[in-house]
């Protein structure tokens, strides 16, 4: 085994002061201090305590009771005012602060699967058991929070060794086949911390992946597993290793990495970052676009199947769909010459969403087409002729089908600059009515 780079703290309270936001600090300590009052040991656990070790500040926090994780979810948001609601189906409880941290509350648990793939039989246990069930040992990893042994490290599996070895490793051997949402976990995990899975659970996941287990996840388990993945920073390294280890044709037998594949996801990747930069405010599904992506070049039957195995919303598989359907003509409309006028580009991409408007920019190949797809989406898009139908009946004009006609005109020529301002869209306005 290879030796940690740093020493493993036995007492995680200095870490915690000093990597935590105050708010969430003082959470926890009035969390230590409910459980002496109820007599019940309370744990922060998983992901906060590995992302604790790593340095990385996280906002959201999980706790584990041995004992009633209900009644001490009900009692906590007494004590500081937040709100609870609870699910009772999972034993668990989330109370919500103002301007706090959301803090998830579980009783400690056990878990045993009565088939791969189904959802685990729960019954109530000890923190180490809690543990014991988790996904990787870097995230079965927990700090107790009584006030007397605040601070104090519950490491089930060596989760700090492999921390410090930069390595990814399952609990068990048969974790995959119980749980193979793990299967996309351990690659996400792989990408956005730069480690690797060590040997053994490198040799489960393909066993795993070979028995087909992944064909056994529901549509909406794999849809999640994929929208987080594809919500990181780096998706396309953990397409990349989806292909890699045969992951991508378990989800259909069309779906592969190639070299086509890997400039698209790079392509997609700065389309976002422009987004990103020019129109902060308006947030994308990125996701959306890392399935574009994966789907691009498909014929209509599996990318059908696809976004049916996925059981995406309406919406989001039209977004895809209009990405498809429609990326080759609208490319094409848009590198005519002479270059076509704002008007052109604004009815050559209005009614896209904006997600698949992202998708074409990263499609095209040429700097002027892109320069165009640019200019909609942070301009033309948002252009609308001051007058409206109201304003039309108010200068005599009668209502009919021609004010649609009239309403379009004036967008257009709002749009090339042909009218600059309301009296001069009046006067464009009258001329149309007369003609
Ligand atoms: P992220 O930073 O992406 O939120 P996280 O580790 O906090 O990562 P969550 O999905 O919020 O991820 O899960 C919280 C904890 O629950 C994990 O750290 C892990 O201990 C446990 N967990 C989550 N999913 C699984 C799973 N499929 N199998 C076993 N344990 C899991």
């Amino acid at each position: 085994m290879q030796k940690p780079a740093q020493p493993m703290p036995a007492n995680v309270r200095e870490l915690m002061i000093r990597h935590l936001p105050a708010r969430s600090h003082i959470v926890l300590e009035a969390a230590g201090r409910l459980a002496d009052e109820m007599g019940v040991p309370v744990f922060v656990v998983g992901g906060i305590v590995r992302d604790l070790l790593l340095g990385v500040s996280t906002f959201d926090l999980d706790l584990v009771v041995e004992g009633n994780g209900i009644d001490f979810a009900r009692a906590f948001a007494r004590d500081t005012g937040g709100q609870v609601s609870v699910h009772d189906r999972f034993g668990t409880a989330t109370v919500t602060l103002e301007e706090g941290p959301r803090i998830d509350i579980a009783t400690a648990r056990k878990e045993s699967y009565a088939q791969p793939a189904a959802l685990p039989l729960v019954v109530p246990a000890s923190i180490q058991d809690d543990l014991l069930r988790r996904d990787f040992t870097i995230n079965a990893l927990a700090v107790r929070l009584n006030a007397q042994r605040f601070g104090e490290m519950v490491d089930a599996c060596n989760g700090q060794g492999d921390l410090a070895a930069q390595r990814i490793r399952i609990l068990h051997s048969r974790s995959f086949l119980d749980d193979p949402t793990r299967i996309f976990r351990a690659i996400r995990f792989e990408q956005r911390l730069g480690f690797r899975m060590d040997r053994p659970t490198l040799a489960c996941l393909r066993d795993a992946i070979a028995t087909g287990v992944i064909g056994h996840l529901s549509a909406h388990r794999l849809s999640e597993e994929l929208k987080r993945m594809f919500a990181e920073r780096h998706p396309g390294r953990a397409i990349a290793r989806m292909g890699e280890l045969g992951v991508l044709r378990t989800i259909h037998p069309k779906l592969a990495w190639s070299e086509k594949l890997e400039g698209m996801l790079k392509r997609v990747g700065h389309a976002v970052a422009w987004h990103e930069r020019s129109l902060p405010k308006h947030k994308l599904e990125v996701w959306l676009l890392y399935v574009m992506a994966l789907l691009e070049g498909l014929p209509p039957k599996p990318v059908a199947d696809i976004l049916k195995r996925l059981a995406l919303s309406k919406q989001e598989a039209e977004a895809i769909r209009a990405g498809h359907a429609h990326a080759r003509t609208v490319l094409r409309r848009l590198a005519k010459r002479p270059a076509p006028k704002p008007s052109d580009v604004y009815r050559a991409l209005a009614g896209f969403p904006r997600e698949t408007v992202v998708f074409l920019l990263a499609s095209a190949k040429s700097e002027s087409v892109k320069r165009l797809i640019q200019a909609y989406a942070t301009t033309y898009r948002q252009v609308k002729p001051s007058l409206t139908g109201a304003s039309l009946k108010s200068l005599g004009l009668k209502p009919g089908p021609q004010f649609k006609k009239i309403l379009g005109r004036l967008l257009d020529a709002r749009l090339n600059g042909d009218v600059n301002s309301d009296m001069e869209e009046r006067e464009l306005a009258r001329k149309l009515a007369r003609v």
